[in-house]
């Protein structure tokens, strides 16, 4: 009874107080009326579809994938599709409803990309898993909930095309999840730029007369090969003179 009475005081209170001058007040692409609260402050009657009401950033639905727009590094060559195909989303899927294949080069070794990769939406329990586990930030959990079909079975199948989206997509509906995956790219390229500067550091004290890894290495296989030749070397000779005090012993208890 009292939760009923709140709803009902707040319904007024909080939903009158935030309620917009106009609808063009409402970021876009959001369609609701004028004179709707923007809150959830109490409670009023949506008319969907008609008007909807904005999700939040962590609501999730079905999963896609991930392409860089302009793609640079490793990616570029893979036409900036994130996803390595390493199928971790597949196997960590609850309903198991992700198939990939795997990419191949001209070799026939495989390749860090998927060429084919398939979410049966109709399976898909909206969990979230593929996107917490991926490593690669290459799926997502998008906030398309509009998908019903008259069609049951092929049209729930997503494929590649379907479900390829551009990063600027992720960023627009993820932005704090995007701004984490800045910050991380920079702390990496800022460790890669480090261990590029000290490598580049002990190449200059080899070439400067340093000590050179390579040259370290050598020197301490030919050590333990020293030690270990005057190891046997001593080890035989002491057999030889114990085999040789035996023979003596023999002889000297036969005379
Ligand atoms: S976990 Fe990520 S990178 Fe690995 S196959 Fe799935 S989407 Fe691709
Ligand atoms: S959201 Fe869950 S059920 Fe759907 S594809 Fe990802 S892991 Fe599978």
């Amino acid at each position: 009874m009292g939760i009923t009475l709140r709803h009902f005081v707040d319904t007024f209170v909080v939903g009158y107080k935030d309620q917009p001058a106009a609808a063009g007040d409402l970021p876009a692409p959001t369609a609701v009326r004028a004179g709707m609260p923007i809150t959830t402050g109490g409670m009023q009657t949506v008319q969907y579809p008609d008007e909807k009401i904005p999700v939040p950033e962590r609501f999730r639905y079905l999963p896609f994938l991930l392409y860089e727009e302009e793609p640079d590094g490793d990616r570029e060559a893979f036409d900036g599709i994130r996803c390595t195909a390493c199928g971790i989303c597949a196997k960590v899927c609850p309903p198991q409803c992700i198939w990939i294949v795997q990419g191949k080069g001209d070799d026939g070794r495989p390749r860090p990309v998927s060429t084919e990769f398939y979410i049966d939406a109709s399976i898909c329990m909206s969990c979230g898993f593929c996107a917490e586990y991926c490593p690669f930030d290459a799926i997502k959990m998008d906030h398309e909930y509009e998908l019903s079909s008259y069609e049951r079975h092929e049209s729930w199948v997503y494929d590649l095309q379907e479900l390829l989206h551009p990063v600027a997509y992720h960023a627009a509906i993820h932005p704090t999840d995007y701004a984490r995956e800045i910050a991380e790219a920079k702390v990496k390229a800022e460790a890669e730029r480090k261990k590029a500067a000290a490598q580049a550091e002990r190449a200059k004290a080899a070439a400067e007369g340093g000590q050179d890894l390579d040259e370290l290495k050598r020197q301490k296989l030919e050590a333990r090969q020293k030690f270990m030749d005057e190891r046997n070397r001593k080890k035989a000779e002491a057999e030889a003179k114990a085999k040789a005090e035996d023979s003596g012993d023999a002889a000297s208890s036969d005379d």
